[in-house]
């Protein structure tokens, strides 16, 4: 049974503040034994896409930073590109875009390094001859760095239900040919029934690869399947083409986890914000409204565990009424499927079979 620990978000004068918890969280999980000094530490996370309001405040980040300074280590923050058009798909874009969201040396003590380089192609390619994946292409930035320090926003996810520490890792940290690898089986269908026709779909599309006359239609040659039209249509009317792929994007991701956390045995820390819970990640230029009230902060060295924790503190929470849960509200309901109808255990289920850590865990409040 893996440990789970987790500080609530109440302070007032007489407790401590949340860059204190964040210390003292980073404590007890032996955050610190995960790097020696002068090891560099990449500190994953998310930079926030321009127009997103809800990606970690980079304050969270910084007090994760401190910690890894004052143990010795040489913390960096880093991400890989993004597969498809924005604010963040090369790294002087995305670099300008951590700018634009605080994440310099005036408010987090350390530098900006994007792992997959400018275009998205600095990339390592590791065996892992798994069930999907011969070979995983990810950042040299995660290869390179002795550790890992994994900072992850607790959100709902359209391709995996939520997206946690897993996520943030092999998604988060593949290269260009990497997410392409990821992305390449969610291939998207309209519902005609359903398409108003707008457009918004063919606008977002980093390959053009919609066309609208009266209703949208995919051209499946061209689409990667990065997932951005069925996000940015208004009316709900795109979707997967096969459920399936879902289940099998989500193990994707886990044999990425996989190649990315190979040859880095005790080498790895993860601390996640179940905070500014949205339907949908941090990629979309914009934030729909939180739809549990802000639950907490849980670091653990098992990554496995502090997903399964985080989801069942987000199901346990009690709804927003107003959001995108609709009516889905009662505290124990399965909020993460009332987002997205599927299965988004398949990732915890894949990752424990593959040794990557424990759905079981013992959750230790500080
Ligand atoms: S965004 Fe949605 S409703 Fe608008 S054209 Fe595309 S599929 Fe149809
Ligand atoms: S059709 Fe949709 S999923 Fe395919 S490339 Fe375009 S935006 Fe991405």
């Amino acid at each position: 049974m893996s440990e789970v620990y987790f500080a609530g978000l109440r302070a007032d004068r007489q407790t401590e503040n949340i860059p204190s918890k964040i210390h003292r969280l980073f404590e007890k999980a032996r955050l610190g034994s995960t790097f020696t000094k002068g090891d560099l530490v990449a500190v994953k996370t998310h930079l926030g896409e321009p127009g997103n309001t809800t990606f970690l405040r980079p304050q969270f980040v910084s007090a994760v930073v401190d910690m890894i300074r004052k143990d010795g280590g040489k913390p960096f923050l880093t991400d890989s590109n993004t597969l498809y058009l924005g604010g963040r798909s090369n790294a002087v874009d995305h670099l300008n875009a951590a700018v634009r969201h605080g994440f310099t040396y005036p408010v987090v003590d350390a530098p900006v390094i994007i792992a997959d380089g400018l275009l998205g192609k600095d990339e390592v390619e590791v065996e892992v001859g798994l069930k999907h994946c011969r070979t995983v292409k990810f950042g040299t930035a995660a290869y390179h760095a002795s550790s890992i320090m994994v900072v992850s926003h607790f959100k709902g996810h359209l391709m995996t239900g939520f997206g946690g520490a897993l996520k943030n890792l092999g998604m988060g940290f593949g290269s260009r040919a990497g997410k392409l690898e990821m992305h390449k089986l969610a291939h998207p269908a309209v519902d005609e029934e359903v398409c108003t026709g707008c457009g918004t779909c063919a606008r977002s599309c980093p390959r053009s690869a919609i066309d609208v006359r009266g209703k949208a239609s995919i051209d499946s040659v061209r689409c990667i399947g990065c997932g951005e039209c069925w996000v940015a249509c208004p009316s709900d009317a795109i979707g997967p083409e096969d459920p399936q792929s879902l289940i099998e994007i989500q193990e994707k991701i886990v044999e990425y986890c996989y190649g990315i956390l190979k040859g880095k045995e005790g080498r790895v820390g993860y601390m996640t914000f179940v905070v500014d819970v949205t339907p949908h990640c941090d990629c979309p230029g914009w934030s729909d409204r939180p739809v549990v009230p802000d639950v907490g902060i849980l670091a653990s060295l098992d990554p496995v565990a502090i997903d399964q924790a985080a989801a069942d503190l987000f199901n346990n929470s009690k709804g927003l009424e107003g959001t995108a849960l609709g009516h889905n509200l009662a505290p124990g309901e399965d909020k993460i499927r009332a987002l997205v109808d599927m299965d988004w255990t398949a990732q915890l289920r894949y990752a424990e079979e593959l040794g990557l850590g424990s759905r079981t865990y013992k959750l230790i409040e500080i």
